[in-house]
Order: C-alpha cells, then sequence, then structure tokens
C-alpha cells in the first residue's frame, strides 16, 4: 500500500480546522470544497471524513455506509451543481505514478467546459 496514515497532511487539518477551505458542501461522511490551485471552471476536491491514504485502504477499511455515503455525495454534488447536463469528470490520483500530492483519499471533480480527451 501507500503507507500508515499522516495527520499532518494537509487535508487532515482541513478536516480538524486548522487551516480553512472553501466548502462546499459537508455531511457525516464528506468533506467538498474548491481547489485552492483550480484546472478547470470548476475543480472542487471531495474527501472521506475518515482517514484513509488511498481508494484500497479506502475500500478495504471504511464501512459500507462510510462507503456508500462517499460515492453517493459525490454523484449528488455533480447534480446539486447544475452539472449532469453539460457534463463533469471525476479523477483520483493514488501514488507516486499518478502524483498523488496529498495523501488523504480524494477526489477531483472537474467541470465548467470542455475537458478534452484523458492525458493518459
Ligand atoms: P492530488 O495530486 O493529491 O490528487 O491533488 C491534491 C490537490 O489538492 C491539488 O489539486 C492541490 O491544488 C490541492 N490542494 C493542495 N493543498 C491545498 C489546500 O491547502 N487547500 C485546498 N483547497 N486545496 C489544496
Amino acid at each position: 500500500g501507500l503507507g500508515a496514515y499522516d495527520d499532518s497532511n494537509v487535508f487532515a487539518k482541513i478536516l480538524r480546522g486548522a487551516i480553512p477551505c472553501r466548502k462546499v458542501f459537508e455531511n457525516e461522511w464528506v468533506l467538498a470544497f474548491h481547489d485552492i490551485n483550480p484546472q478547470a471552471p470548476v475543480h472542487v476536491l471531495v474527501i472521506p471524513k475518515g482517514k484513509y491514504v488511498s481508494l484500497a485502504d479506502f475500500t478495504a477499511a471504511a464501512s459500507e455506509a462510510e462507503i456508500a455515503g462517499f460515492f453517493r455525495a459525490v454523484g449528488a454534488l455533480a447534480n446539486e451543481l447544475g452539472l449532469e447536463a453539460a457534463g463533469y469528470r471525476v479523477l483520483a490520483n493514488m501514488g507516486p505514478d499518478a502524483g498523488q500530492e496529498v495523501p488523504h483519499f480524494h477526489v477531483h471533480l472537474f467541470a465548467g467546459h470542455n475537458l478534452g480527451p484523458m492525458l493518459t
């Protein structure tokens, strides 16, 4: 795996309120907020409240309620932001080869213009 969870990562700090974020949505399972360095007109990050480094950690260790809560929130958020008609992209980076910067599992939600093809 990608190693043990490190509570000093920036999303852990956002979750405990130690640093601010521009919140888009929150419930018992997830926090969603605007990316600080947006790569599209809409660039929102959705993170589980639990401590998971990777998708593998999340799907292995989280409860079914937590996993359902997370993915339901991503879909509901896209719908509530009005993105279903024009479309959007959901992406998650895991580990060095994907350039994962923050070792707290998260998905990116990109939208707001034609996103073009996936690079790889
Ligand atoms: P990764 O490469 O880990 O998938 O993406 C991490 C994302 O987190 C990047 O798009 C980066 O801009 C964003 N990010 C890093 N630090 C902060 C922060 O302090 N606040 C917010 N809102 N986003 C951050």
